[in-house]
């Protein structure tokens, strides 16, 4: 039997994240679009919308979905935004925020993961998502600066260069933890020039962010 996958998303948007509170229609709405089974590894695509992470190459994973709008409604990524997302993975999380976002910007330490992506982001028609390969926690520069930064590895602390590339009024969300494979979510949002507000959401566990501003690479 093949697999209905329009009517498994649709469940995984009412069951695994409506249901546990996530309410942003913008983001139940990205998450009802975009096909998850897209952005597994081959044979998994009917593991797609389980409520669970799944394993992608390069010994990463793609997010669980609820995660994924969790974040992004933490973010409050508004159309029209400027956002930057650091660790591409699969591609899954940018092609959610493109659906919401003018222009994402998404950078991935792993050359193949970011070149896998790119090409389904291109099947997709998704054309506003630009990806680099390089360190993630000293930001994207030349692109700031960002309404939303959504970080999807876990690191030892919030890095200075995504705080300092946050617009004013800009939203950072970001697994930080003293453990490489648990955390907790943070968001940063920044006030002023040097003002910055700190709070903590949740408990979460993340892969970790290995860079200059995040672990050393074992
Ligand atoms: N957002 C992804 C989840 C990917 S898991 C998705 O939707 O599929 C986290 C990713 O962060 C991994 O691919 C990992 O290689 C990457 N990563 C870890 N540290 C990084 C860094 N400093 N810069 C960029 N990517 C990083």
């Amino acid at each position: 039997m093949i697999m209905d996958y329009a009517r498994a998303r649709a469940g995984m948007v009412e069951h695994q994240i409506a249901r546990r509170g996530v309410r942003d229609p913008l983001v139940l709405e990205a998450m009802g679009r975009i096909p998850r089974e897209a952005f597994v590894l081959p044979g998994w695509e009917e593991e797609a919308y389980e409520d669970q992470p799944l394993p992608i190459a390069d010994r990463q994973t793609i997010s669980q979905p609820f995660i994924v709008a969790y974040m992004i409604e933490a973010a409050e990524l508004r159309p029209g935004d400027r956002a930057l997302e650091i660790g591409t993975g699969s591609g899954y999380a940018a092609a959610v925020m493109a659906t919401i976002a003018a222009q994402v910007y998404t950078i991935e330490r792993h050359p193949g993961l970011a070149d896998t992506a790119r090409r389904r982001l291109l099947e997709l028609g998704v054309n506003n998502v630009e990806i680099r390969v390089g360190d993630g926690t000293l930001g994207w520069s030349e692109a700031q600066p960002f309404d939303t930064i959504i970080v999807t590895a876990g690191g030892p602390k919030v890095p200075t260069d995504l705080r300092e590339q946050l617009a004013i009024g800009g939203r950072l969300v970001i697994p930080v933890g003293e453990s490489q494979h648990r955390q907790s979510l943070i968001r940063v949002v920044r006030e002023d020039r040097a003002d910055y507000r700190e709070e903590e959401l949740a408990d979460v566990a993340f892969v970790p962010l290995i860079g200059e501003g995040g672990w050393n690479a074992a």
